[in-house]
């Protein structure tokens, strides 16, 4: 056996038998070696050589990046800055201990001395209620650096910082203003929006059952409230209700700890589980008449509330289909499948691709109606098309990421199963996808299609 015979043999002797075998069934080895063995002297030193060279170093891997247009950079530096705070806080505080409150169904109420002390409200909200001038941008970004992470993070801000901030200052009189909207800046207290009704949601406009009676100088409130976000242990709930008198609508502080006032924690939640929602009960609730929201002018008060925080959860379907298309991106890149990564597969970059294609839309696109809704130039129909288009494209989105996953998809652990389930909350409030269809068929057309 001459020189190079025994080097080959020497190399082949040092293989790790397991990468053999399993590179046996993608080449054909013993083909290899029959050709091996008829070479000359030089190319068997040339192939020596070769195999037995320092593996090339891989080339690093991109990191998955859902801004992929670079639309940060469109933002001024104060924002850019103010979502790599939201940024951080979502990773240090809330990812490693999301999991956990998702499976005990609470809210990690500890986190609001941390949010506190970022004093994250005050780059939306002025003390006296009226908004920074590029409150609906800060907002978005919140909304959408929070939800990467974890949507439920975000619906709690949403109900205190938006619904419930938005009803007392856009509804409250100014002494009701100076008494709660500082303190709601500071998270001393926490607010919650009680407008849905166990008979349904779409309807409430018309049809809505609890009611309030003007009796002296207080009112007693009868109904029920169904969902209502933080409501377990939230300081107050902004109450809608119809006056048995007027037939209008009216709003009203309702205490914890108001007698009458009952709230029952929702279980067994398959999305959002970290927010708590509660069912509430008003049984001759008795709120005095400083308690009722003085400037509200009937439903037109609750439907630009609405309105605003539309907006704001558009930008949860962002948020929530960037985080899972990063995370997907990143498996893809990982997992591997008949020894290859499975980013390497066509049909998975077609996924990654298809989702990154609506995570840049999306982005886009509430980024312009961010840009109206702070110039005065949002109408209703914008913020309904903004939240049909991206809770439709989030859910095509985290299902597709959830693909990505395999079987590990839907497991906690892997983070993308979370998004796939919060998506469908997203999908139904704030408006259904049908009742903000119908706002827009009806702009469009001039003609209304609601019964
Ligand atoms: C996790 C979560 C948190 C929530 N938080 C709050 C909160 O903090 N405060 C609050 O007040 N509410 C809250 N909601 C309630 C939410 O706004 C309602 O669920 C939503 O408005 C839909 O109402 P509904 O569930 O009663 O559905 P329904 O109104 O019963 O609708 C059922 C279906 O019928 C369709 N439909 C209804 N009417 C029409 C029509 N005219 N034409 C075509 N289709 C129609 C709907 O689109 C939907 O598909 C929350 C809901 C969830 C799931």
């Amino acid at each position: 056996m001459n020189t190079s015979n025994m080097d080959a043999q020497a190399l082949l002797a040092g293989l790790d038998l397991e990468a053999l075998a399993r590179l046996n069934q993608r080449l054909d080895l013993g083909a290899l070696v029959k050709a091996a063995a008829g070479m000359s002297d030089s190319q068997l030193k040339g192939l020596t050589r070769l195999m037995s060279a320092a593996p090339e170093k891989a080339p690093s891997l991109p990191t998955p990046d859902a801004d992929f247009f670079g639309q940060m950079d469109t933002l001024t530096q104060a924002q850019r800055d103010f979502a790599g705070e939201v940024r951080g806080f979502m990773h240090t505080h809330v990812a490693p201990v999301m999991n956990e409150y998702w499976n005990r169904d609470e809210f990690p109420r500890h986190l609001i001395p941390e949010l506190k002390k970022h004093d994250f409200m005050r780059r939306i909200w002025n003390e006296d209620g009226s908004r920074t001038p590029d409150a609906t941008i800060m907002e978005g970004l919140f909304t959408m650096e929070a939800c990467k992470v974890d949507v439920s993070t975000a619906v709690f801000f949403g109900v205190h910082a938006g619904l419930a901030f938005a009803s007392i200052a856009l509804g409250g009189s100014d002494a009701q203003k100076a008494e709660w909207l500082p303190r709601m800046l500071d998270m001393d207290v926490i607010g919650a929006f009680g407008l849905t009704e166990p008979e349904g949601g779409s309807q409430v406009s018309q049809g809505m059952r609890t009611t309030c009676k003007r009796d002296g100088d207080s009112w007693t409130l009868r109904g029920q409230k169904k969902w209502i976000g933080n409501s377990p242990f939230s300081d107050f709930t902004v109450i809608w209700a119809r006056d048995v008198d007027t037939q209008e609508v009216r709003g009203f502080i309702v205490r914890t700890g108001t007698s009458g006032y009952e709230v029952e924690k929702i279980e067994g939640k398959t999305a959002l589980r970290i927010v708590e929602n509660g069912l509430i009960t008003l049984t001759d609730c008795r709120v005095p008449d400083t308690d009722r929201l003085q400037n509200v002018q009937g439903w037109r008060t609750t439907a630009e509330v609405l309105k605003l925080t539309r907006a704001g959860v558009a930008w949860q379907g962002v948020g929530c289909a960037m985080g899972a298309y990063e995370l997907a991106a990143a498996y893809a890149q990982t997992r591997e499948q008949f020894g290859k990564r499975i980013g390497e597969f066509q049909l998975i970059q077609n996924h990654l691709v298809h989702m990154l294609g609506n995570v840049s839309t999306l982005f886009a696109l509430c980024l312009r109606l961010s840009h109206m809704a702070d110039a005065g130039d949002m109408r209703d129909e914008h913020a309904a098309l903004a939240k049909v288009v991206t809770a439709a494209r989030c859910r095509e989105t985290v299902a597709l990421a959830r693909e990505t996953f395999g079987g590990n998809g839907i497991l906690l652990e892997y983070g993308v199963a979370k998004h796939f389930a919060d998506t469908e909350a997203i999908y139904s409030y704030e408006g259904t996808n049908e009742i903000n269809t119908l706002v827009v068929g009806r702009a469009i057309t001039g003609l209304s299609a609601f019964v």
